[in-house]
């Protein structure tokens, strides 16, 4: 359950959490066309909260709206305020933040272009997506029988709320089966993320990830992730692969704002590497953790203090 906080943002003002309702008609309901983003504010070893790249998670937001073709009603800069405001104003040291812009009520229909388009913004208090234990001991995956989304048939670079049902059933088919996360395929049956992350494995010594333009999202975290193997002098590489490299990698680990940084020990039953969390995924890790919430500051653009 969600834990109640005092305010949210709804198109434009700061309201009670319990006044923050819509109508049964709202377009977005009815045919999933909405654009929405999940974001992080860690409270930081000196006491201050930042949220972790909101500028980048706004400037997504927006590109995910107009993939739909939604026009926006407020500006970067207003999401960005508002993301900020909903924080202070619900005396959040650290939360997880749900910036959404929908389609409102009026017509029904599929073209309802003059529907307004609303945008709130909902933060609450989220711990370890996929669990404490799975960031230290790493998560079983599973090759999902759902493929992505073909990119001719919806668009990836977008966080759109109607392609999550392509990831919910990969997740429920995992979860069922016993697992804790469904790796994806595409349309060409290579690799491409899984449910709500990006994937990335390891082979001597090198990072491998899917490129840009696969049918990936362009994730904020991945993004993250290969500035801090540049920074640490780790190599990486773009590039497709199919399950079998996965299965015969050293390490592997999947990364999202929820999910972080978790290593995938086992895929299909089978060990990766030695099963635990790997060398490499550990530098990842323990690097990513201190960004953006313990105390190295080589990136100070990527922290937005509330
Ligand atoms: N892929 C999918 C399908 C996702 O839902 C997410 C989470 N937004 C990601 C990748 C990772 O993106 P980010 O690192 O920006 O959270």
């Amino acid at each position: 359950m969600v834990k109640k906080a005092d305010r949210i943002w709804l198109d434009g003002e700061l309201i009670p959490w319990d006044e923050a309702n819509v109508h049964v008609l709202t377009h977005t309901l009815h045919y999933g066309l909405g654009a929405f983003e999940g974001i992080r504010a860690y409270q930081r070893s000196d006491g201050r909260t930042a949220i972790f790249r909101l500028h980048d998670h706004v400037r997504r937001l927006i590109d995910s709206a107009r993939l739909m073709t939604m026009n926006v009603p407020f500006s970067h800069e207003q999401l960005y305020e508002a993301c900020r405001d909903t924080v202070r104003a619900n005396g959040q040291a650290s939360a997880y933040l749900r910036p959404i812009i929908f389609v409102g009520d009026g017509a029904m229909g599929l073209y309802a272009i003059d529907n307004p388009i609303r945008v709130a913004v909902i933060t609450w208090e989220w711990g370890a997506y996929l669990g404490d234990e799975a960031l230290e001991h790493g998560i079983r995956g599973k090759i999902s029988s759902f493929a992505r989304n073909h990119p001719n048939s919806l668009l990836s670079k977008g966080k759109i709320n109607g392609h999550y049902v392509n990831s919910i059933l990969a997740k429920r088919e995992a979860m069922a089966a016993g697992y804790q996360e469904a790796i994806m395929l595409d349309h060409n049956g290579l690799i491409s993320e899984a449910s709500g992350e990006n994937i990335f494995i390891v082979k001597n010594g090198i990072v491998k990830t899917p490129s840009y333009s696969s049918s990936i999202l362009g994730g904020i975290t991945r993004d993250t992730v290969l500035k801090i193997c540049e920074a640490e002098g780790i190599p990486y590489e773009f590039g497709s692969f199919a399950r079998d490299e996965l299965y015969l990698a050293d390490e592997c680990f999947c990364v999202g704002t929820a999910a972080e940084v978790t290593p995938i020990r086992e895929c299909d039953d089978r060990t990766i590497g030695n099963g635990k969390r790997g060398e490499i995924t550990s530098v990842i890790q323990s690097t990513y953790f201190d960004v953006v919430k313990g105390s190295d500051d080589r990136w100070p653009e990527w922290l937005d203090y509330v």
